[in-house]
């Protein structure tokens, strides 16, 4: 293809190794952090709910100077980790006013607690910003220098650190420009995939990834440590210690979820030069346009139904972040992933184009036109390939590539 890209942003995660005074200094702040959020937030509350003042970013940093007169502990942080507080609070806000004007009813932007608030960023690397590597040493401004893990190498240009607190110790993320990328052999092959009802996706070859089953066993252990956290006496030790454990399950359970997309990701990305899936509108994802004529396309209908789409809900939202890696791993790899705009995939027949209604329990398409019988998600994969191919057919005509 064409548009090779030579070098991509990447993130490098590695593990800190501070001493017992560095990791106190890192919490205090963390701390510091959470309550200028936290502030800032109030602020914007009252602002609207009193007096009908929206305040903005530029607002807000503007008092930065102000605060650290009265208090003098924020002269301690880095000034642009401040200001990166208050930029996260904003992008906050910018999302929900456009879930609001998109028509949804999103949740208020909450006030972060001790256990949701645990990352910093220093948006700038060198002296200025307050963050410098040096190989494998981070020199934190008033922290001190701190060992990494360089378990891998690093790669491109370091343009942020966003150092984080996890269930099991300290982690720094660097995010890189012009890291160079590692193209893959091409295969001349390409394909669709659709994300699947029972399974985690189908492709247009009819390939199916299952749904990895350690997933539902560490979920479980998850659930079981969510009940013990809330039987027990909240802020008393014992609530504690089960927080903990129950952080250290999720820390595992998110890991296990993103260690199977890089996985899946790769073994895409290895087989195919392109692969094509629905674009995701953000409506699509609790209710998906794949409307029957009666117009109850959506999940919420009655009991089982609602159910199944708690569970598509949570399913989605690991579909959308396999998206994200899947699409970074192409363009590092010097292939391809095209969005198609979602139509009626899972109706339409990919054998002869007739559009056969069926309600999600059906999973098998059968079509009375032709008689083609296929998986529903395969049937669907295979539109999603058409469409794509189609498109690209229209958009780049023969001979595009000679000149
Ligand atoms: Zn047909």
């Amino acid at each position: 293809m064409s548009e090779m890209v030579a070098s991509v942003r990447k993130t490098f995660k590695y593990t800190l190794n501070p001493t017992p005074a560095q990791e106190r200094a890192l919490e205090t702040v963390l701390w510091r952090c959470r309550d200028l959020y936290n502030a800032g937030l109030e602020e914007r509350k009252l602002a609207w709910e009193k007096c009908r003042v929206s305040v903005n970013f530029a607002m807000q940093s503007a008092q930065l100077p102000s605060i650290k007169e009265v208090r003098p502990e924020y002269r301690d942080i880095n000034a642009q980790v401040l200001q990166d507080v208050l930029h996260r609070l904003d992008k906050t806000y910018q999302a929900f006013f456009q879930r609001v004007k998109a028509g949804e009813t999103p949740g208020y932007p909450r006030f972060q607690g001790r256990n949701r608030y645990t990352s910093f960023t220093y948006p700038q690397v060198g002296e200025h910003g307050g963050a410098v590597l040096d190989g494998g040493i981070l020199s934190l401004s008033k922290i001190g220098r701190i060992p990494l893990r360089l378990h891998r190498p690093l790669h491109g240009t370091p343009k942020t650190v966003t150092i984080s607190k996890e269930a099991d110790g300290w982690y720094a993320s660097i995010s890189c420009a012009e890291v160079p990328t590692e193209p893959l052999p091409l295969t001349g092959k390409e394909t669709g995939i659709d994300v699947g009802l029972k399974v985690f996706l189908v492709t247009a070859d009819g390939d199916i990834v299952e749904n990895p089953r350690h997933h539902r066993k560490a979920e479980k252990g998850l659930k079981k440590a969510q009940r013990r956290v809330s039987r027990r006496k909240k802020g008393s030790k014992r609530w504690w210690k089960a927080v903990g454990q129950c952080a250290k399950k999720y820390q595992k359970v998110k890991r296990q979820r993103t260690d199977f997309h890089h996985k899946t990701a790769l073994a895409l990305v290895r087989q195919y030069d392109t692969i094509y899936l629905e674009d995701l509108q953000v409506r699509n994802l609790s209710r998906r346009p794949k409307a029957r004529p009666d117009g109850n396309g959506g999940y919420e209908h009655n009991g089982a139904s609602r159910k199944a789409g708690l569970n598509k809900s949570i399913h989605d939202a690991g579909w959308r972040s396999f998206r994200i890696i899947l699409t970074c791993k192409a363009v590092y790899a010097g292939k391809r992933v095209e969005a198609i705009p979602p139509a009626f995939t899972t109706q339409d027949c990919s054998g002869c184009g007739e559009r056969v209604y069926k309600s999600l329990s059906v999973r098998t398409h059968v079509c009375p036109s032709c008689g083609l019988i296929l998986d529903r998600d395969e049937n669907a994969a295979v539109n999603i390939l058409r469409e794509g191919h189609s498109r690209q057919a229209l958009t780049q005509p023969v001979g595009a590539y000679v000149a």
